[in-house]
C-alpha cells in the first residue's frame, strides 16, 4: 500500500478550488486531511478573539464538508512541526501538502518545515490558492516590487486573468486507519463568560457554503450600487466576505471569476464590478506589500515615521475602544465592531484616523485591538489598513488628510440610521445635532434624553485642536517625510 499524504488546513478552510488538496488527490494515494491549532509558532499572530469564534464555526463546516467526501478532519494543537511529526510517525506518511501562506511569521515556518522534512527524505509541498496573483511574479519595470497601488492594479489587470476555478477532488481516496484527535470543543475557542458572541450566528455563517451563499447574495444585487454604496455605513452594499477569504473559506479566483461572469452577462453591471475587483485588489496589494517589506506589520513603510511623536494616552485609547469618545460615528463604528466583530471600511478609516491622529495613539494599539476583536483580522490588510490611514504606509493617505469626524458622519450617515442603531442614546436626537450634540440647546438635549458627559460622553477632544497638535506633531517629520515620499 502507498504511503499516505497529509493534506495540512491552514487558512484555505475549503474543499472546493484548493490546488493543494486536488494535487494530493490525484496521487492516488490516502489522503489524512488535518488541522493544527498552532498558538507556538503564530506567537502574538495567533487569532485573536473574534477570530477564534470564526475559526471553531469555520472547521465545523470543514469538518461536515469533508465528511460529504467521505473524509475526516484530524484536529491537533500544538507546535506545527511536532504535531505533524507525530502524524507522520503513526501513519507512515512521507509526503505533507497545504496552501502557501505569505504572513512572514508563516513563511519563516515553511521554510523550517520544508529543510526539516527535505533533510529526512520527506516531500513539503506548497501550493498557491490565497491570492489572485502570487507574490513575486507582479514586479515593475525594474524588478523590484510596486510601492503604489494604481500601477501594481494596472499590472494585474493587464496580464492573464486568473484560472477559472476548480471543483472539489471528488475521487479522493481518504486514509482510513484510526487515528487521534482533539475535539473542537475541548481547545474552547468560543467566548463562555460572558459569551460577547451572542446573536453571531444569526448574521454570519462561517464556511464554505456561507461564503458562496453571501458572493451569490452580494452579485444578486448590492453590487449595483457598490461604487457609490460602499461608502455608507447603513446601506449594505458590500459583500461582506472579507472573513470567508481571510479563512479561505472561498478562493479569491472564485469571486473574481463569479463578478467577471456577471459583468460579461450585464452590461450595466461593468464599472460597478471594476470597482469591487479593484478593493479586491487592495487585498492583493496588501498581501504583496507585506511579503516583499515583512517589517510593515510592526515598522511604519515610510521609515521617517519612525520618529513620530506618538503619544501613548492609555484613558484615550480606552475610551476609543469603548465606543465613549463623545464623536458619535467613532463610538458607533466601535460599537458595530464590539457587538458584531465587522466594521465598515469607511468607518475603519474614520476610527483609525480618530486614534492615530486626534489622540495621537500609535497606530498599532489600534491594530492590536482589531486584531482581537475583528472575525476578518487579517495581517496583511490591517496593517496596510492602519498605515494608509496614519499617513506612514505605502501609497499611504496623505498625513495631513485628517478626517473630520463631524463631517464624516454628516456625508456618510445622513440619514443617521447608523448611528442611532449603534449609539441608541442619541437616537432621539435631531438629524442637525446627530453628530455634534455638544451644539444642540439644552432644550433639544433634554428633550432627546441625552445629558452629555451623563448618558452620553462629551467629546473627547475638541476637533480643530485636536487636528492643529496633529499637523504639530506631523511638522517635526514632515521634511523627511516629504523628501522620502517620491511614488516608485
Ligand atoms: C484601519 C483598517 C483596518 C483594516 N483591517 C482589515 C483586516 O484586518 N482584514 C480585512 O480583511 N480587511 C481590513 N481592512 C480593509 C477593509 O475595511 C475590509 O476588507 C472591508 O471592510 C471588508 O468588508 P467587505 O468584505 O464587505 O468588503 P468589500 O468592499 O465587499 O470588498 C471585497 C473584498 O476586498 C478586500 N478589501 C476591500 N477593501 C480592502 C482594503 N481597503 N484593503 C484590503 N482589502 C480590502 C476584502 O477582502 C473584502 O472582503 C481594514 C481597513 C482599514 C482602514
Amino acid at each position: 500500500m502507498s504511503s499516505p499524504i497529509i493534506y495540512w488546513f491552514r487558512q484555505d478552510l475549503r474543499t472546493s478550488d484548493l490546488p493543494g488538496l486536488l494535487a494530493a488527490a490525484a496521487t492516488g494515494r490516502p489522503v489524512i486531511a488535518c488541522y493544527i491549532l498552532d498558538e507556538h509558532s503564530a506567537g502574538e499572530h495567533a487569532p485573536g478573539g473574534a477570530s477564534r469564534w470564526w475559526l471553531h464555526h469555520s472547521l465545523e463546516a470543514l469538518a461536515a464538508e469533508l465528511a460529504q467526501l467521505g473524509g475526516a478532519l484530524v484536529l491537533r494543537r500544538g507546535a506545527a512541526p511536532l504535531e505533524l511529526d507525530r502524524l507522520i510517525a503513526e501513519t507512515g506518511a512521507d509526503a505533507v501538502y497545504c496552501s502557501r501562506l505569505y504572513e512572514p511569521w508563516a513563511n519563516t515556518l515553511e521554510e523550517k518545515l520544508h529543510a526539516a522534512l527535505d533533510a529526512r527524505g520527506l516531500s513539503f509541498r506548497r501550493y498557491p490558492g490565497s491570492l489572485l496573483f502570487e507574490p513575486g511574479t507582479v514586479m515593475n519595470q525594474s524588478g523590484g516590487p510596486f510601492k503604489v497601488f494604481t500601477p501594481f492594479w494596472r499590472h494585474c489587470r493587464a496580464g492573464s486573468p486568473p484560472a477559472t476555478p476548480r471543483p472539489r477532488p471528488a475521487d479522493c481516496v481518504w486514509f482510513d486507519g484510526t487515528l487521534d484527535g482533539d475535539s473542537l470543543a475541548s481547545w474552547g475557542l468560543l467566548p463562555t463568560q460572558p459569551d460577547w458572541a451572542q446573536g453571531w450566528s444569526s448574521q454570519w455563517r462561517p464556511g464554505s457554503a456561507g461564503a458562496y451563499d453571501r458572493l451569490q447574495l452580494f452579485l444578486a444585487g448590492p453590487v449595483e450600487d457598490y461604487s457609490e454604496g460602499r461608502n455608507h455605513p447603513a446601506r449594505a452594499a458590500t459583500s461582506r466576505l472579507s472573513a470567508h477569504l481571510h479563512f479561505g473559506e472561498i478562493s479569491p479566483r472564485a469571486v473574481w471569476h463569479a463578478a467577471v461572469g456577471l459583468a460579461a452577462r450585464e452590461a450595466r453591471s461593468e464599472q460597478q464590478v471594476d470597482k469591487f475587483l479593484s478593493e479586491m485588489g487592495w487585498r492583493e496589494f496588501s498581501h504583496h506589500l507585506l511579503y516583499h517589506f515583512p517589517h510593515i506589520e510592526t515598522q511604519p513603510f515610510k521609515p521617517q515615521f519612525r520618529e513620530f511623536p506618538w503619544l501613548g494616552n492609555e484613558a484615550a485609547l480606552r475610551a476609543w475602544q469603548q465606543g465613549q469618545t463623545g464623536y458619535p460615528i467613532v463610538d458607533a463604528g466601535m460599537r458595530e465592531l464590539w457587538h458584531t466583530g465587522y466594521m465598515h471600511n469607511r468607518i475603519r478609516m474614520v476610527v483609525a484616523s480618530f486614534l492615530t491622529k486626534h489622540l495621537l495613539v500609535h497606530w498599532r494599539a489600534g491594530a492590536q485591538w482589531f486584531w482581537d476583536t475583528l472575525v476578518d483580522a487579517d495581517l496583511a490588510n490591517n496593517s496596510c489598513g492602519w498605515q494608509w490611514v496614519a499617513g506612514s504606509g505605502a501609497d499611504a493617505s496623505p498625513y495631513f488628510r485628517i478626517f473630520n469626524p463631524v463631517t464624516q458622519g454628516e456625508k456618510f450617515d445622513a440619514q443617521g440610521s447608523y448611528v442611532r442603531e449603534w449609539v441608541p442614546e442619541l437616537a432621539l436626537l435631531p438629524d442637525r445635532y446627530l453628530n455634534r450634540p455638544w451644539e444642540a440647546p439644552p432644550a433639544v438635549l433634554e428633550k432627546a434624553g441625552v445629558r452629555l458627559g451623563e448618558n452620553y460622553p462629551s467629546p473627547l477632544v475638541d476637533h480643530k485642536a485636536a487636528r492643529e497638535s496633529a499637523l504639530a506633531a506631523y511638522a517635526a517629520i514632515r521634511d523627511a517625510d516629504q523628501r522620502g515620499n517620491a511614488p516608485a
